[in-house]
């Protein structure tokens, strides 16, 4: 969200004022809020509260009555931690507020300790509850207050996502600075007619409201406001995108016939569920056309999405053009390559696999079979599969395992004078409530049946103590002639957090979430080694395990996992290297460690490692160190359902509003403000007015529109091709 940037060409604007050098700041504060992505004082104004503390008028000891929401103003007095055995902890914080006390109270909430000291003044606002000596408040809005701040009014006070060494304090200094010397120089982005039809408050106003509020009515119409041009800028740039994709080079049209049909037909053992014939038949559809495929294929786990892209592959190979698949690992490249020539002996369909683990010379001379286009289906990993390879005849792309939805891939591969077709396979399943955003341009084939006689995957929350009987089990399967796969998780457990559910610490909590990652980087590798060691040693002695890590190289992973696939290996200990897409049907037995530290989607596909053959599955998640799984909500509903669909929506449910986390996963850009569960019906919205707006001027190009688009090219313009858009 920039404002107009046009500098007049010599007086030097508020706005180029380097950050550091604006009223207040100097270099230290800039470097703090470069953490914030301020780095242009202007960027202040557009860094939103993430919430507001509702101040309630404040009362004095004498004034407190029980159950009236309230705000007090004092001194922190004392502090007490105390953390039980069992994990939970209670802070209690002491406030002097004259001639009385009120004592504010979290549970399980241990790291607000670290930001309070004796002696500091705070505002809190909550319900006074009393106490057989003093007032107490559960939970309560709490703010630190300087030694001179005033005492906040009964207005809605902003809180800002922080980092360490910025309070609320200093942001509403610069930002009251940033609102006198920037303010009047904002113009508006959206024209005046598009506001008023759609009851948007004006810019400047909206901005100093949504920092100033005098209400809270106020900062619901500044934040609508906002929220509004946020998402509609995002369905502009997914409107563009469709356009785009209609109106470039046209695809070949590869129609399938009843002859094709069959000769595909033929190849499956099996007879398809109702699901994979209705995809099919939506695949046939799209590539008769010469306006490309641009289509999705969301099915749980084990739905046979397979199926799908083979039929759609084998059909531009009976039309004698060349078909890619794209897998996110080698090591599913290998397995997709390998199961295709199976398949495919004693056709005339010639499939080969580009690694990057074959030597110079190999490589070269298939790129060349594949420009003459002797090969028919190249497999390899998306990073193989840049633009050097160039092909002979392209019909279709198809991307395996892909979370994500970018279309740089699919760039990538375009021919001269006809692009592919481009189908794209997601075992994440997308909530319902996402699909309205996410989808604007694609058209999506979803598999919801599961092939016939699936064994079903019995999901048991294991308690700490239960480990060595969950040997026993694992054995006593392995010894029936099973397999069993055993997973731990990236993280290593002396980051131990706990699993709170604060606001106020979210931001700080997602940077600590990604040093963990990386800080795990090492002890991961210990972690798996450790447990391989241990269980190799002791209860697991009288079987062959194996270990198989991300950081082993591509051969030795590829030898692991080929001794996995025959039999050798009884028993693999792996990291969550395996989440994706690896078929091995006699494995039925899983362990999960530390489980509490990977996200539900991530969980469910590690359960559909075994749910892939006759034998039933037994999955036993454990929590990390002696925690209880059954405390946690996602290993909660992880055991509730096996439905990947509910899954994904109660995921999405249990992230609560505004988490990145949970959109980052399904590909979405980081929204600043705008929540896709929340606004959902904003969603709706923007998506039916950008629609309409591109409909009559597709690249923007009146002159009203002039920031809008700069703005969609700005934020959204990696996913348009920009020359098009002029
Ligand atoms: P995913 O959707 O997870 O990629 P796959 O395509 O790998 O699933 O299919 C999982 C397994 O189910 C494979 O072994 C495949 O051969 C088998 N399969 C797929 N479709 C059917 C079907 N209609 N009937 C029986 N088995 C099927
Ligand atoms: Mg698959």
């Amino acid at each position: 969200m920039t404002p107009n940037e046009t500098p007049s060409a010599r007086e030097p604007s508020p706005f180029d004022i380097p950050l550091q050098f604006f009223p207040g700041i100097g270099p230290e504060r800039a470097a703090l809020l470069a953490k914030l992505d301020i780095a242009r004082p202007v960027d202040l104004l557009f860094h939103f509260p993430r919430s507001y503390q509702d101040v309630a008028p404040i009362r004095g000891s004498q004034e407190l009555e029980s159950d009236v929401r309230t705000s007090i103003v004092g001194k922190i007095e004392a502090i007490d931690l105390r953390n039980y055995e069992d994990g939970r902890s209670a802070l209690g914080v002491l406030v002097d507020i004259g001639k009385g006390y009120v004592r504010l109270v979290w549970y399980n909430q241990p790291f607000r300790r670290q930001k309070l000291a004796r002696g500091m003044r705070v505002v809190a606002t909550g319900i006074p509850k009393p106490t057989h000596v003093s007032w107490e408040m559960r939970h309560p809005d709490m703010q630190i207050l300087g030694e001179n701040d005033p005492i906040p009014s009964s207005k809605p006070l902003p809180i800002y996502a922080l980092t360490d060494g910025l309070q609320q304090r200093h942001l509403y200094k610069m930002i009251d600075e940033a609102i006198t010397k920037l303010l009047p120089g904002i113009h508006e982005v959206l024209p005046e007619s598009f506001r008023e039809k759609n009851q948007l408050l004006e810019i400047k106003q909206a901005l100093k409201q949504i920092h100033q509020p005098e209400s809270m009515e106020q900062t619901t119409i500044a934040r609508r406001r906002f929220i509004f041009q946020e998402l509609f800028v995002y369905q502009l740039a997914l409107a563009m995108r469709k356009t785009q994709l209609k109106s470039g080079l046209p695809a070949p049209s590869l129609p399938p016939s009843p002859m094709i049909d069959q000769r595909i037909l033929r190849r499956f053992p099996f007879e398809l569920t109702g699901d994979q014939r209705k995809a099919i038949e939506e695949v046939g559809r799209d590539m008769a056309l010469t306006e490309p495929m641009n289509r999705l294929v969301q099915g749980d786990v084990g739905s046979g999405k397979t199926v799908i892209a083979l039929y759609a592959m084998l059909l531009a190979v009976a039309h004698r053009h060349q078909a890619v698949l794209m897998a996110p690992t080698e090591v599913l490249a290998r397995q997709h390559a390998t199961r295709l020539q199976q398949g495919l002996k004693g056709s005339q369909v010639y499939v080969e696999l580009l690694t990057g683990s074959m030597g110079q010379r190999d490589r070269r001379e298939l790129q060349e079979r594949i420009g003459l286009g002797t090969v028919d289906i190249v497999v390899g990993t998306q990073a193989l599969l840049s633009d050097q390879v160039v092909f002979a005849k392209l019909g279709i792309v198809v991307i395996d395992e892909q979370h994500k939805f970018g279309v740089q891939q699919r760039a990538a591969l375009r021919g001269d004078r006809t692009q592919p077709h481009s189908l794209v396979l997601s075992a994440t399943p997308i909530p319902r409530t996402l699909t309205m955003t996410l989808l604007g341009d694609l058209d999506v084939s979803t598999l919801r049946e599961k092939p016939e006689g699936r064994a079903v995957v019995h999901t048991y929350l294991g308690q700490a103590e239960q480990q060595e009987s969950w040997w026993q089990f694992v054995a006593k399967q392995v010894r029936q002639g099973r397999q069993a796969y055993i997973i731990t998780a990236r993280v290593d457990q002396e980051n131990d957090q706990s699993n709170d559910h604060d606001n106020d610490q979210e931001i700080e909590r997602e940077d600590s979430d990604e040093l963990r990652s990386v800080n795990s980087k090492e002890k991961e590798l210990r972690g798996a080694e450790q447990i391989f060691q241990e269980l190799g040693a002791g209860p697991l002695s009288e079987f062959k395990l194996g270990l198989l890590h991300g950081r082993m190289d591509g051969l030795t992973k590829q030898s692991v996992l080929d001794d996995f696939t025959q039999g050798e290996i009884q028993i693999l200990v792996a990291t969550t290297v395996v989440e994706v897409g690896i078929d091995v049907p006699n494995a039925t037995v899983m362990a999960i460690l530390d489980a509490d530290r990977m996200g539900l989607a991530q969980l469910h596909q590690l359960r559909g490692r075994i749910s892939r053959g006759n034998y039933p599955g037994y999955l036993c998640v454990f929590a990390s160190g002696s925690a209880s799984p059954d405390d946690n909500a996602r290993l909660q509903a992880l055991a509730s359902t096996q439905d990947g669909f509910q899954l994904a929506e109660l995921d999405l449910q249990m992230r609560g509003p505004g988490n990145l986390l949970g959109t980052r996963q399904h590909g979405l850009p980081p929204f600043r403000i705008a929540d896709l569960l929340r606004d959902n019906e904003m969603v709706q919205e923007t998506r039916e007015a950008a629609r309409e707006l591109i409909d009559s001027d597709p690249g923007l190009s009146h002159p009203e529109w002039s920031r809008v688009q700069k703005q969609v090219l700005g934020r959204h313009g990696d996913m348009l091709s920009l020359a098009d858009v002029g």
